[in-house]
């Protein structure tokens, strides 16, 4: 069959992809998310990225068997509504999956983060496991949940919401209108306000010189970066976003004794300073059973699994479709 034309919407990145039936990415293209001039401003970028592949490469819609989108938010599957997304401000009920039908082809939508846990379950580090969680930490923190080898969506689309669990029930006011949530304490954006708060307060770190006290375009990978060249303020703040993030493993791992949990995500890049403590945290405190069984490993597919996966997941619609009486 033809590839799926493919999109990945993200906080702060949306990328486009065209990808074959088993899984290959053959070409695709990126760009920053414009999240400032709200839903339009969202969606010109992801038709600007879109166009960008189509032309580069030559293609047109006729050539595809799909468009499938992978986005950050919850989703109301039956009626291909994107209901909220807490990285794209006014995102709130937006018929995305009509909009894109319109404009190019016949679309299906998923959440990224459960397109990323389908992508690895059937061609990542995820393959042959039975029950598994995918936690992808980047802007925020999404989960994609898999039960009995099945891709677990809830009643409309929405499981999986892992970075909204609540930690810190007085704690900071999160974008989706919660306070204390996971993402909160151990996503990319936490990370970056944690170190601009701690550098506005004076305290000591490399980025100073590097920065010249302009701290507003900082970045996770930047932060990493400082880390590993031994920062102390900047591993410290890391090593503690990663210990809030093994409070997540835990309630994880109690709620679902998985096999596997598999990290994805921009911030997962940070490597053992941010998962090591992380990982300390889930052995130690997770309840014995689900904690000893389980194990910890970065995502094999990268910054594609949420394009992967969402061609997955058309396919497979596309096919039970078809095989209906
Ligand atoms: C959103 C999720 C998404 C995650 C990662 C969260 O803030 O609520 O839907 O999967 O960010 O993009």
């Amino acid at each position: 069959s033809k590839p799926c034309l493919c999109l990945d919407i993200g906080g702060s990145k949306i990328r486009s992809a065209v990808v074959t039936h088993d899984g290959r990415v053959v070409a695709w293209e990126q760009e920053p998310t414009c999240a400032r001039n709200g839903v339009t401003g969202v969606f010109e970028s992801i038709c600007r990225v879109l166009d960008r592949l189509l032309a580069r490469n030559n293609l047109n819609t006729s050539q595809f068997e799909a468009l499938a989108a992978a986005v950050a938010g919850g989703i109301d599957m039956p009626n291909g509504l994107v209901t909220q997304s807490p990285h794209l401000p006014d995102w709130r009920d937006v018929p995305l999956r009509d909009m894109l039908t319109e404009r190019y082809l016949k679309t299906f939508i998923i959440n990224d983060a459960s397109a990323a846990a389908l992508g690895e379950h059937r061609l990542g580090v995820g393959l042959g496991v039975k029950n598994l969680v995918y936690l992808t930490v980047s802007t925020g923190i999404g989960g994609g949940i898999i039960i009995n080898n099945e891709l677990y969506l809830g009643q409309s689309g929405c499981a999986g919401e892992i970075g909204h669990m609540c930690l810190d029930i007085n704690g900071k006011e999160d974008v989706c209108g919660n306070k204390g949530c996971l993402e909160t304490l151990a996503s990319g954006t936490a990370i970056v306000s944690r170190v601009q708060t701690e550098l506005a307060g004076g305290e000591f770190s490399i980025l100073v010189e590097r920065f010249k006290a302009d701290y507003s375009a900082l970045t996770a990978e930047d932060i990493g970066r400082a880390a590993s060249e031994g920062d102390r303020l900047c591993l410290g703040i890391i090593r503690q976003a990663g210990e809030y993030l093994g409070i997540g493993l835990v309630n994880i791992a109690n709620i679902f004794n998985p096999e596997l949990i598999i990290l994805g995500g921009g911030v997962s890049k940070l490597g053992e300073i941010f998962i090591e403590p992380a990982r300390q945290v889930l052995y130690k405190r997770a309840f014995r059973l689900a904690g000893d069984d389980v194990r910890l490993i970065v995502s094999v597919l990268g910054d594609n699994a949420g394009v992967i996966g969402a061609a997955l997941y058309a396919y497979a619609c596309l096919d039970s479709a078809n095989n209906q009486p």
